[in-house]
């Protein structure tokens, strides 16, 4: 048996010329836990060169979706970006990783920050009805540089409220709240002084973290998680993760080189 299964590209779509997103169909074999990440990458002659990629669609869907950077002269994101529906992509056969609402112990809000493709991983979590039974509010933070790269925003704002099956679970218990850092928008600044200033809350209304009630998932620029970190187990919040269930769980959203 290989080690990957090889899936087609269904749809892509661009959102700006740093990020793209696109789906692709599932091997019935391919199993993963909303949150997770596997390893991807473009067939060829030899072993093909793969990359971790979070999976963005939730564990139940027949498509498996990826939210991708385009890095100038990448090794894999120079080629990826120019897919086309009906080409092949190869899928490494076993997801991992530590985002998953099992690593964390039960609470009463659900912070999921994230910064530029940290999205991914929790634009699966937020399809995962399980998520909003384990939690009574779920806050989503996307920050990024420009309005444009607030990928999913319609998807987040307009679709899912509207979904058949989550509809009443996000119009009721999903708190989107969209960054900017470097353009004019209704939200602006760092997570990270979102955090320490206490404006995301006064602007959300509800009270400041507090590991007594409240859970985070982290999964973004590895400068994000080297910030938030300390500030995180400075208020109490314990680290979780496979096994060990916590207050917090993190994942680069891609590593330094
Ligand atoms: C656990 C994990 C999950 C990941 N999930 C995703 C994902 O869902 N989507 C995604 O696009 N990437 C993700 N990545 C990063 C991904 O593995 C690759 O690094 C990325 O696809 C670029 O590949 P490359 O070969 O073109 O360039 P690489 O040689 O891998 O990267 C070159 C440089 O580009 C920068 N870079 C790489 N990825 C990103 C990124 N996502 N955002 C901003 N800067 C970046 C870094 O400075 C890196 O050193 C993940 C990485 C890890 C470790």
């Amino acid at each position: 048996m290989s080690n990957f299964f090889e899936e087609q590209v269904l749809d892509v779509h661009h959102w700006t010329d740093r990020l793209f997103s696109f789906s692709t169909t599932r091997d019935p074999g391919c199993r993963f836990k909303s949150g997770q990440f596997v390893m991807l990458g473009l067939p060829g002659e030899g072993r093909p060169l793969m990359r971790a990629y979070s999976i963005a669609s939730p564990h139940y869907a027949d498509v498996l979706d990826f939210f991708s950077i385009k890095v100038p002269n990448g090794p894999l994101t120079s080629k990826l970006q120019q897919i086309r529906p009906g080409d092949r992509i190869v899928i490494g056969r076993k997801a991992t990783g530590t985002l998953v609402i099992d690593n964390l112990k039960p609470g009463a809000t659900l912070y999921l920050l994230a910064t530029g493709t940290g999205l991914a991983p929790f634009m699966s979590t937020i399809r995962d009805p399980e998520t909003f039974e384990r939690f009574e509010k779920v806050v989503l933070v996307h920050g990024v540089r420009t309005v444009a790269e607030l990928a999913y925003r319609e998807k987040i704002e307009r679709e899912l409220p509207q979904d058949e099956f989550l509809g009443e679970m996000i119009a009721q218990q999903l708190i989107y709240y969209p960054t900017v850092t470097r353009e004019e928008f209704r939200n602006q600044g760092r997570i990270t002084h979102l955090i320490t200033s206490g404006k995301l809350f006064s602007d959300i209304g509800l009270p400041a973290l507090d590991p007594v009630r409240d859970r985070v998932m982290m999964c973004g620029s590895p400068a994000l998680l080297a910030d938030m970190t300390p500030i995180l187990e400075g208020m109490g919040f314990v680290e979780g993760n496979t096994g060990e269930p916590g207050d917090y769980v993190i994942e680069k959203a891609f590593a330094e080189k």
